[in-house]
């Protein structure tokens, strides 16, 4: 086995060269998707509450627009660099084919821990951001969404930053707005209801009862605490649930109602939940279940811990939740792993369905757009599954190759000059 690497970048090129070796794809394709198409960096100098000016570092990843416009989240994390977007854009990229939604992929994010700034200093950081990225975003061009430490209340700032200096009010340039200013119901909890019914077909197929198995979830933000309350609503007993404050584990199982209920009144965090004996981030990874899903972020399942991991499915609501050469473990103990770009694109798939509704002015309720995300998720799934069968490997390079495929043939038809 190659040596391990936590550079994100470096374990999207090590799936994506795996992918494209058993798949035959040529050179030409293979140099043009290795590399994001184009990279914004700015410096965004905010005047903060005490009057000194902070200059933050701001990022905007262009992976690849061939199957149409660019879309991915923006994150605020102290952890946000080059690699990691350029990363994530291309992880947008493949998670948008294989969602079979009309879009390429980037990735946003800036340098920052969000929780040392007041609302008004995220507010003058926002608005900075996309007056540096306005000739970037654009309806048709490239749109962005949430991602890790920023939501509805961001998106707000963006289209109105957006709108202000564009002249025309512009909400379809992001996606996952509140629903008074042009947001899809049924958009906050997608991300999540999206991995568990990946889950779902991935139990069917391994023959797994969810009314019968234990879960554990890593991340408690919107996107752990939706997927703990949508596996327990199939019949999964949750036992294990943690965020970075902590992690806590009962084997009754947790009460996920009651839990999303502290957090909402603890300042968006669970430190101090008492359902449940205190462990830690890194027991929880390897405690004796059958699903696991990491909900929180990159490298957490490595070649350092993989070995210990108990589950028999994995299930990737977090992106980059697992590196490389933990997956050649996992592989290797028969573990299943539901990969991040097919597991977590019930997100970006209502992002899309929010964007036609802007487009039309129409919007539909959110019954109607559950059934269809639910759709979008089982096609996705049962396609991946058939490559994997097709090519006798792991859903995670099944699902690289699915996509390389069809950025390939659009790529190709339109042409390089
Ligand atoms: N940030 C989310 C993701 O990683 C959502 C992206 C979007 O809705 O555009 O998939």
């Amino acid at each position: 086995m190659s040596k391990d690497t936590t550079n994100p970048y470096e374990s999207m090129i090590r799936r994506f060269d795996v992918a494209a070796k058993i798949m035959n794809l040529d050179d030409d394709t293979y140099n043009i998707l290795k590399t994001p198409h184009r990279q914004y960096l700015a410096s965004l100098p905010i005047k903060m509450d005490d009057g000194k000016i902070q200059v933050f570092e701001g990022y905007r990843i262009v992976h690849n627009t061939s199957r149409g416009p660019s879309k991915g989240g923006i994150r605020y994390s102290m952890d946000v660099n080059l690699d990691e977007v350029k990363a994530l854009a291309a992880w947008m990229t493949w998670k948008c084919a294989i969602a079979d939604i009309p879009y390429g992929g980037a990735k946003g994010g800036i340098t920052v821990d969000p929780s040392k700034l007041s609302e008004g200093e995220l507010e003058r950081l926002t608005r900075a951001y996309t007056a540096a990225m306005v000739d970037v975003f654009g309806v048709d061009k490239d749109i962005p969404a949430p991602d890790v430490a920023t939501g509805p209340r961001v998106m707000s700032w963006i289209v109105d930053e957006y709108s202000k200096l564009k002249g025309a009010f512009t909400p379809g340039v992001v996606t996952g707005k509140p629903i008074h200013l042009g947001g899809s119901e049924g958009r906050v909890e997608a991300t999540g209801r999206g991995v568990t019914v990946a889950a779902m077909e991935a139990m069917k197929k391994i023959k797994m009862d969810p009314k019968k198995a234990i879960g554990a979830v890593q991340g408690f933000g919107n996107v752990g605490s939706i997927t703990a309350k949508h596996m327990d609503e199939h019949g999964v007993r949750i036992v294990a649930i943690s965020d970075h404050t902590g992690a806590f584990y009962n084997p009754k199982g947790i009460n996920i109602e009651k839990a999303i209920a502290y957090r909402n009144s603890n300042h968006g965090v669970l430190k101090g939940f008492a359902d449940g004996t205190e462990i830690t981030n890194e027991d929880l990874l390897t405690l004796d279940v059958d699903v696991l899903c990491p909900c929180a972020l990159e490298n957490q399942i490595t070649a350092a811990n993989a070995d210990q991991i108990k589950a028999q499915l994995i299930v990737e609501g977090a992106n980059g939740p697992i590196t490389a050469g933990a997956d050649e473990i996992l592989t290797g103990k028969g573990i299943i792993v539901v990969p991040d770009i097919l597991a977590n694109g019930g997100g970006v798939t209502v992002s899309y369905f929010e964007w036609t509704q802007n487009r039309f002015g129409y919007y539909y309720p959110e019954d109607e757009i559950n059934r269809r995300a639910d759709r979008y998720m089982i096609n996705a799934f049962q396609n991946v599954w058939s490559v994997g069968e097709k090519h006798k490997v792991s859903l995670r390079i099944a699902a690289y190759i699915f996509a390389l495929e069809k950025v390939t043939i659009s790529l190709k038809s339109r042409g390089v000059y």
